[in-house]
């Protein structure tokens, strides 16, 4: 293993060269800190794919946003994420009409359905440059289980009209070049993107709409104001505005009862080798397909445009610090790709993912105008991009009138132990990983 390969993750607040989407994104739109006092019909907190495209999608129906980000736009999940865009949530169509009924499961199956063809369809509107591509998205089954979980996705989403396909153990080899998995399925609505570019693009489009991003200005407090109006008070400025969207997902504090506490934010690490020799091409991912795995602790991994090669997965019991180390995911790429021995990764960096107990994201009213999305449990490439028109539509429509099934937080139970909580299901999920793949 070489030196680079030793390399300490990119810390949270760290802009540094070692986050390959730093080093390769299209430009970041100007956006300066707020000073003085500022009026809107929306103000945003925090400029990820939520924000921004709540947004955009705000502006474009003319509403006035003002934008506020404790940093830049993309300096959260979203411009530090793996970059798949991933199709469903991990819960079955036929589990979200058992487990929510007719209305609410139907209005999040067509959310599922269609987020992927959403995001790459506004990709293309917006002509955002981000490398996105189509190659679909697989899915790795390890042991029975993972076939069981192999069949049963297939089944459901194909009675809800999606191309997905069954893999065999040689199929997916063939696919994917890798020995690892004895079956799988490949999802056709699936694909990838340079999230920092995708998250810049996003940015900049919304401020064409005429909205207002504000950069390095945190939110610090939402109070009431006169009328109708919320006002919220930033380190040397205030916004007042009707409408209020919080979109901090993983990142946020306490700037809302109750909201912080309706997610556990899970540190995950990603680690990535420079353009790969054109030998390894042929051998590595050749499809360019976008992956992932069904074991408990699994591993994401795909290509970038230049042929980067780059995988993600948790930290283990021991590493789930911000400059913990990734050499656990250098091994696990040479036990899938073994010609990968030996390879320089210059890349390593990390960010929280916000997951939930239900595992799919909840659309929150707060209080009056003030409304919230957050808990994409992994997959908020797609579903934070619709989540974000959901919150427009929202705002848009007059209270009590809107078709979202809306939800109030719901804090999970025992969060203050939630570190804990982690740590026993990355070991004990480990434990069962073992046992699936041997007796594989
Ligand atoms: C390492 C990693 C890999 C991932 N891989 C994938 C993947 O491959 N595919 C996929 O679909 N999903 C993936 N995800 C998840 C996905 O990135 C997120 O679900 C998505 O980006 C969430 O977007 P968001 O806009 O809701 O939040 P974020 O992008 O996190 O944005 C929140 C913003 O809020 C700001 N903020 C917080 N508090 C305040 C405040 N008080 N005032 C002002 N601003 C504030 C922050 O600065 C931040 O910019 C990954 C996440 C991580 C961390």
């Amino acid at each position: 293993m070489s030196n680079l390969s030793r390399l300490r993750c990119a810390t949270d607040d760290q802009a540094t060269e070692a986050m390959l989407w730093r080093a390769t994104a299209h430009p970041a739109p100007p956006c300066s800190e707020l000073v003085g006092a500022h009026e809107a019909d929306v103000a945003i907190i925090g400029a990820g794919f939520t924000g921004l495209s709540a947004a955009l999608h705000l502006a474009e129906a003319g509403k006035h946003v003002a934008v506020l980000d404790a940093h830049q736009p993309g300096w959260g999940a979203s411009g530090r994420n793996g970059g798949q865009i991933n199709p469903g949530f991990k819960v079955l169509p036929s589990q979200l009409l058992t487990s929510y009924g007719q209305t609410r499961g139907r209005y999040l199956i067509g959310l599922a359905q269609t987020a992927c063809d959403d995001t790459l369809s506004l990709i293309d509107r917006l002509a955002i440059e981000c490398e996105a591509r189509r190659p679909g998205y697989v899915q790795g089954s390890i042991g029975a289980r993972g076939l069981v979980a192999r069949d049963a996705w297939v089944n459901d989403w194909r009675r809800e009209g999606a191309e997905v396909e069954p893999l065999t153990r040689r199929a997916i080899s063939d696919l994917l070049g890798t020995k690892r998995y004895c079956g799988g399925y490949l999802d056709h609505r699936g694909g990838s993107l340079q999230p920092l570019s995708y998250a810049r693009g996003l940015a900049a489009a919304a401020q064409s709409e005429g909205a207002h991003l504000f950069g390095d200005t945190p939110v610090l407090e939402i109070k009431q104001a006169a009328g109708a109006d919320w006002q919220l008070t930033t380190p040397k400025g205030y916004v007042t505005a009707s409408n209020v969207v919080i979109a901090t997902n993983a990142y946020g504090g306490a700037i809302w009862p109750g909201l912080k506490e309706s997610v556990v934010p899970v540190r995950t690490f990603i680690a990535a080798t420079d353009p790969l020799p054109g030998p390894l091409r042929d051998k590595v991912l050749p499809g360019g397909h976008a992956v992932s795995e069904t074991r408990r602790v699994q591993v994401y991994y795909r290509m970038d445009a230049e042929g980067r090669f780059i995988i993600g997965g948790r930290g283990n019991r021991t590493n789930c610090k911000p400059n913990g180390s990734v050499d656990h995911l250098h091994q696990e790429a040479c036990v899938l790709f073994p010609a990968l021995n030996g390879i320089d990764w210059p890349y390593a960096w990390n960010g929280l993912v916000a997951m939930n107990l239900t595992h799919i994201p909840s659309l929150v009213r707060l209080d009056r105008g003030v409304y919230s999305a957050l808990g994409y449990n992994g997959r908020g490439v797609a579903m934070a991009t619709v989540m974000g028109r959901e919150l427009a539509s929202l705002v848009k429509t007059p209270e009590g009138q809107s078709a979202s099934p809306l939800e109030i937080p719901a804090p999970i139970p025992f969060h203050r132990f939630r570190q804990a909580g982690v740590t026993y299901r990355l070991t004990i999920g480990a434990v069962l990983d073992r046992l699936d793949q041997a007796r594989q």
